[in-house]
């Protein structure tokens, strides 16, 4: 680290859960956002003012005036511009010094696990079932830690699936692929801006605590918040032996 990059990251570094060691393993890390949306904003705006070596993020879609309520990465000149752009621009404004990716597809297949191998971390910000079990999956086959969130109305969900470890429930242990799980997306439903701002600012943290090494992630555990009354519990998580996805891994 240099002069400027010991001053800049200087409140985490007399952190003594993080010091010198765990800023420069954030500075060497790599990160993949699959989503620049609600969830994505918050947590790609901690990853790179915290100094992320590098920030790949996946989405396909483009700004729209409604996003503004929430997505806080984007700004209102971007409308029309695709999201992945968008945040680029943000993120390089606030912290100059990491390498953003744009990828403006929804990735899935081959190409989804080629940047799911290439990664330290996933962070899974999706708005759909379909994208956040193929995640999954491809996690499951890297081992990969997974950070998952989700935000709808005025409920929030957190979990960490680290698949570095053998006793760690996957996505699907939770929801299984052939579940019966409604799908509840942000672009028909109502969802309070500031609850994906929290949830995805506690994906940031999970995501920032795994690569630093500090603290204790919330491995096998889910998050469960609401905003309304602000209640907040975390219950416990199995592996399912017979998990379609991740049984005999
Ligand atoms: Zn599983």
């Amino acid at each position: 680290m240099d002069d400027h990059q010991l001053l800049r990251y200087s409140r985490h570094i007399l952190l003594p859960e993080i010091g010198i060691e765990g800023q420069q393993r954030l500075l060497d890390a790599r990160a993949l956002l699959i989503g620049a949306g609600g969830l994505g904003s918050p947590a790609a705006l901690y990853l790179a003012s915290a100094g992320i070596g590098t920030l790949t993020i996946c989405d396909g879609d483009s700004v729209d005036l409604t996003n503004l309520q929430r997505q806080i990465v984007h700004r209102e000149a971007a409308v029309g511009e695709k999201k992945v752009d968008s945040a680029r621009t943000t993120l390089l404004g606030l912290n100059p010094g990491i390498r953003v990716n744009a990828v403006a597809e929804r990735v899935s297949g081959e190409r989804l696990q080629e940047l799911v191998d290439a990664t330290d971390v996933v962070l899974d910000g999706s708005d759909n079932f379909a994208t956040r079990h193929a995640v999954n999956r491809a996690c499951v086959k890297a081992q990969k830690p997974l950070v998952s969130g989700a935000g709808i109305r005025f409920d929030g969900q957190l979990a960490v699936f680290d698949l570095r470890r053998a006793d760690s429930p996957c996505y699907a242990c939770l929801f299984p692929e052939d579940g019966e799980t409604e799908e509840m997306r942000c672009a028909v439903m109502g969802v309070f801006a500031p609850l994906v701002g929290i949830i995805g600012a506690m994906q940031a943290a999970e995501a920032l605590k795994l690569l630093a090494g500090a603290g204790e992630p919330l491995t096998g555990r889910l998050l469960l918040l609401d905003s309304l009354t602000m209640d907040l519990r975390t219950v416990g998580l199995k592996r399912d032996a017979g998990c379609a996805v991740c049984a005999g891994r």
